[in-house]
């Protein structure tokens, strides 16, 4: 990509710097400015605690031949696009730039509270197993032609998708779409063959303000459908059910999932023990041993069931492999103690997954159940209280420990934990800030038949300690971490 076909792309003039000639090839983007290196366009981006215009300077020392940013009037010794929104400029300058990687895919957004995760794992390992090459982009990783690499964010900017995706001989792409990455531009230019809709429930509301507005941040991914496009939405969900109204108004095909005899895949009925789960598909039964567990699971599998077959898969091998899917590593592992206890790990961060995975293990415990979690720092403080009557609620004993601590010092989360104990004073709660202790404590006065569920930080093996100003990596910063 040239310098002249930028002020073209983003429809604006050139600002500052027009002795530059504007035939020079642009080298690489970035909106990092420690990345930038010879040629490089740098998009300066205002973040929640950073401001990339502050790094304009450094991004053209490392040799920046352009810069894109949203403050008028800089004075600045290269060309200069003065936007709207960088944010959006910088999904727009990146497909150019990698040549639209994301337009000959069938393309899979997958958005809601909870969920995300375990839906795109099951539905990457259906169409895997039955012939068609499937990258993901999600929380726990990336993969691209069969290779995993790390994470950040759950949604990565478009940048980043296309960087990698350049390379991709995948046919399909299925994307986790976070709400903060829909009203922060990230997927801007992506046009989706599918997205579904898990379900929507308390979170981040320190970001989004109110449900309403959280609801219409993960609205915005089902009008980025291409003409074709459908929607898969599970209508058990309120705003689910919500969205598959709005869009039947807007002649929007849906498919909807759930428990209601007019769901397109209805959940005809799901028992534990033994694991079986019917599924209803139009007129057909159709019977499902799953090996994950958990009736919220039943909900992830039924979206996954659905799109596959939309896409085309045959519907026993759809079913083969969904009985074969294992799961996702911290969404409810199951780990069995030396004294006959077991030991559950997930990934619950919200209210709504709290309850799921409290009452799967509730449905089989005959024993005691220890529930042990935390609180993130720096996180929607306003679930706590939900979050631990929930606790208190489905388990015999819960402990509240230390979770990630983040820019809150642990003496500040220490009384945050005792506060809330003696503020809402249940009888079986206590605290024991180390979290090691915590579970130590918790494994040894199990017994057999005891269930011990630790909740918050599923697969991570690390503990963010408490770091003032947080030093995450710039891109976190200024991409608003809390997704
Ligand atoms: P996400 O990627 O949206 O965070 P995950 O699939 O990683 O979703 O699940 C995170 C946690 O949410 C799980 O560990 C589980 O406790 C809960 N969960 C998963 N699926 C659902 C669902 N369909 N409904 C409610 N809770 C769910």
């Amino acid at each position: 990509m040239k310098l002249h076909e930028l002020g073209h792309i983003l429809d604006i003039e050139m600002e500052a710097g027009s002795l530059i000639n504007t035939e020079t090839w642009i080298t690489g983007i970035s909106y990092r400015s420690q990345e930038v290196k010879e040629g490089y366009l740098f998009v300066a981006i205002k973040g929640h605690q950073k401001d990339g215009h502050q790094y304009i300077t450094q991004a053209i020392e490392n040799g920046a031949c352009a810069v894109i940013g949203e403050e008028e009037n800089l004075d600045i010794p290269v060309p200069y696009f003065c936007v709207g929104n960088s944010r959006r400029a910088l999904s727009l300058v990146s497909d150019h730039y990698y040549n639209f990687p994301t337009h000959d895919k069938i393309i899979i957004g997958v958005t809601g509270t909870n969920g995300k995760t375990t839906t795109s794992s099951l539905l990457r390992n259906i169409l895997e197993e039955n012939g068609f090459s499937c990258a993901l982009f999600g929380s726990t990783k990336n993969i691209i032609n069969g290779v995993s690499y790390t994470t950040v964010n759950t949604t990565p900017t478009l940048l980043e998708i296309n960087r990698l995706l350049a390379g991709s001989e995948d046919e399909v792409l299925i994307i986790e779409v976070s709400s903060h990455a829909l009203t922060q531009h990230r997927v801007d230019g992506i046009l989706f063959d599918y997205a579904l809709f898990t379900n929507l429930s308390h979170d981040h509301l320190d970001y989004h303000g109110s449900m309403e507005n959280y609801f219409s941040a993960k609205k915005k991914l089902f009008s980025m459908l291409k003409k074709n496009g459908k929607a898969i939405v599970n209508t058990d969900d309120y705003w689910g059910e919500i969205l598959a109204d709005e869009l039947s108004a807007q002649g929007i095909p849906a498919i909807t999932v759930g428990e209601n005899k007019q769901s397109d895949v209805k959940l005809e009925r799901y028992t534990f023990e033994p694991r079986k789960l019917l599924l209803k598909d139009r007129e057909e039964i159709i019977p499902v041993k799953p090996f994950i567990y958990g009736y919220h699971n039943m909900y992830n599998i039924a979206m996954a069931y659905g799109t596959a077959r939309q896409i085309g898969v045959d519907m026993e091998a759809t079913i083969r492999s969904i009985e074969q899917f294992k799961g996702v590593e911290g969404r409810f592992t199951v780990i069995f103690t030396h004294r006959g206890s077991k030991v559950a790990i997930d990934y619950a961060h919200t209210p709504d997954a709290l309850f799921h995975c409290l009452n799967t293990v509730r449905e089989q415990c005959d024993g005691k159940l220890i529930h042990l979690f935390g609180f993130r720092g720096d996180r929607d403080s306003t679930k706590r209280e939900e979050m631990i009557s929930i606790s208190s609620e489905l388990s015999d004993q819960y402990i509240l420990t230390f979770d990630d601590l983040n820019s809150v010092s642990s003496e500040v989360m220490k009384n945050t934990l005792v506060e809330i104990q003696e503020k809402y004073g249940y009888h079986n709660g206590r605290v024991i800030m180390d979290r090691t202790k915590a579970i130590e404590d918790a494994v040894a006065s199990a017994r057999e038949k005891d269930w011990i569920v630790i909740t918050g930080k599923g697969l991570e093996k690390y503990q963010q300690k408490y770091q003032h100003p947080v030093q995450n990596d710039e891109e976190a910063v200024l991409f608003l971490g809390s997704e």
